[in-house]
């Protein structure tokens, strides 16, 4: 790599009070509340424990407003007091401020009265809701003195990074399983990073990638820069409380991965309702995993409080994370607001992807196919009330998935360029139904 990698101890020094925006002071962990400098760590020395960012919620009051908030650029920056970086110079590559989609068809489809959908399938640069966690790491990684950034990646947040990193003009390095979709290895080198394909699953990438990060001072956003990168999700709670008018919903729905994006959610909400730009309610957050790989829906059925790790076996891969960071702050969520995390196989996620496609012109790939097919089985079961204002995450886009619904949408109908040809195959499509559209061509 390049001659010029940066130690991260070497600039944590930086004496982020004497600017207007530093709003947060250091880190803490999250299980023995040790303090720490904001540097590039995310392991408590003591306990082992993951840290967070420490804010100052009465400066945060103090500066913004639902008006400040309005006047903000049109991306997660509209945030940024509620952000980890300190200085005015972070990268806008306009993420985030995605749609919310009220969803109509499919809630009726469903049997319940107000779902939206909250479409990261369209968030930019790369379609998935990681460039929001990649906006504020590479944000932060730059202030840290970083020159190379680096990420162990399930598939989106190589996209992600790779992007970012490029417009940012930062020397970028990623780490994927050898086997994972076309689409979002092809979606990664365009960007023209160095690209490493590990054979092995994302557990053994990420283990990997831990020495990495020792050996080489790099900037990983999902690793040593991991308390900052997550802070990037609360901006999809944000969102939501926005554009629902400055109200928070009855219901959330999100897939789990390591966790962090659901518990994110949560927080955001929680500092909303701290710094009174919303009032204070409950929410109740389901989530949703590939049976293939549960092991936070198992921990969850079975009333257990510890993660038992597994190997993840699923098309939805960009949520195949065996051993869980943050599964254990997941499920006490779910627990305390009274949600759900539930798990569904693989011929689901494909009839979630297209129930979401036909129903709203939605093409979401397989985790949002997940989470669709998830919040089905709760409707069906009892679990989410007809009455509740459910908001569904949307977290990815169905071009980067393609080979998940192959074989299960139908071919187009061959003709010759000659109108008899066409109506004799229009003829014909008017006694297929859908579901026999579907067998002739597989
Ligand atoms: C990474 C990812 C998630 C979940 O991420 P967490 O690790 O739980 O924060 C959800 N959906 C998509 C499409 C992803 O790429
Ligand atoms: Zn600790």
């Amino acid at each position: 790599m390049t001659s010029t990698a940066s130690n991260p101890t070497a600039t944590a020094a930086t004496n982020y009070s004497a600017d207007r925006h530093a709003n947060f002071n250091g880190l803490k962990c999250k299980e023995c509340g040790t303090e720490y400098e904001a540097k590039a760590i995310h392991v408590c020395e003591l306990c082992f424990g993951p840290l967070e960012v420490v804010y100052d919620y009465e400066a945060i009051a103090e500066k913004v407003s639902r008006e400040s908030i309005k006047e903000g650029p049109i991306s997660i920056w509209r945030y940024r007091e509620f952000l980890p970086v300190a200085t005015d110079d972070y990268i806008d590559t306009s993420t985030g401020m995605t749609p919310l989609l009220k969803a109509n068809r499919l809630a009726r489809r469903l049997g319940i009265k107000e779902l939206y959908i909250k479409n990261d399938a369209v968030n930019m640069p790369t379609l998935s809701f990681k460039d929001r966690v990649v906006s504020v790491a590479l944000s932060r990684a730059r202030e840290l003195g970083f020159s190379t950034v680096s990420c162990a990646s399930t598939g989106n947040l190589a996209n992600s990074t790779a992007a970012i990193a490029a417009h940012a003009g930062l020397d970028c390095c990623v780490f994927i399983p050898a086997d994972l979709e076309a689409g979002k290895v092809l979606g990664t080198l365009v960007y023209a990073p160095k690209v490493f394909a590990v054979q092995g699953n994302y557990d053994q990438v990420n283990r990997l990638c831990s020495e990495v990060a020792n050996t080489h001072g790099w900037g990983f956003v999902n690793i040593n820069l991991r308390p900052y990168y997550s802070e990037g999700s609360k901006t999809l709670g944000f969102e939501v409380a926005e554009q629902l008018g400055w109200k928070l919903p009855d219901h959330i729905v999100a897939p789990l991965a390591s966790g962090s994006l659901y518990t994110k959610i949560y927080k955001g909400f929680q500092e909303f309702v701290k710094v009174g730009l919303v009032d204070d309610k409950p929410v109740r957050f389901s989530g949703a995993q590939a049976e293939g790989c549960s092991p936070i829906a198992q921990a969850f059925r079975e009333g257990r409080d510890f993660i038992a790790p597994v190997k993840p076996k699923t098309i939805a891969k960009s949520i195949a994370i065996g051993n869980p960071a943050d599964g254990v702050y997941a499920l006490d969520i779910a627990r305390k607001t009274n949600g759900n995390i539930e798990s569904v196989n693989d011929a689901e996620i494909v009839e979630g992807m297209k129930l979401l496609a036909e129903t709203e012109g939605v093409f979401t790939e397989t985790a949002g196919g997940t989470t669709i097919a998830v919040l089905k089985k709760l409707v069906e079961a009892g679990k989410i009330n007809p009455d509740e204002t459910t908001v569904v995450y949307i977290t990815g886009n169905g071009l980067k998935t393609q080979e998940a619904v192959q074989g299960y949408i139908g071919e187009p109908l061959q003709i010759e360029p000659k109108l008899d040809s066409f109506e004799r195959a229009f003829e014909r499509s008017l006694t297929l139904d859908r579901l026999e559209w579907q067998t002739v061509s597989v």
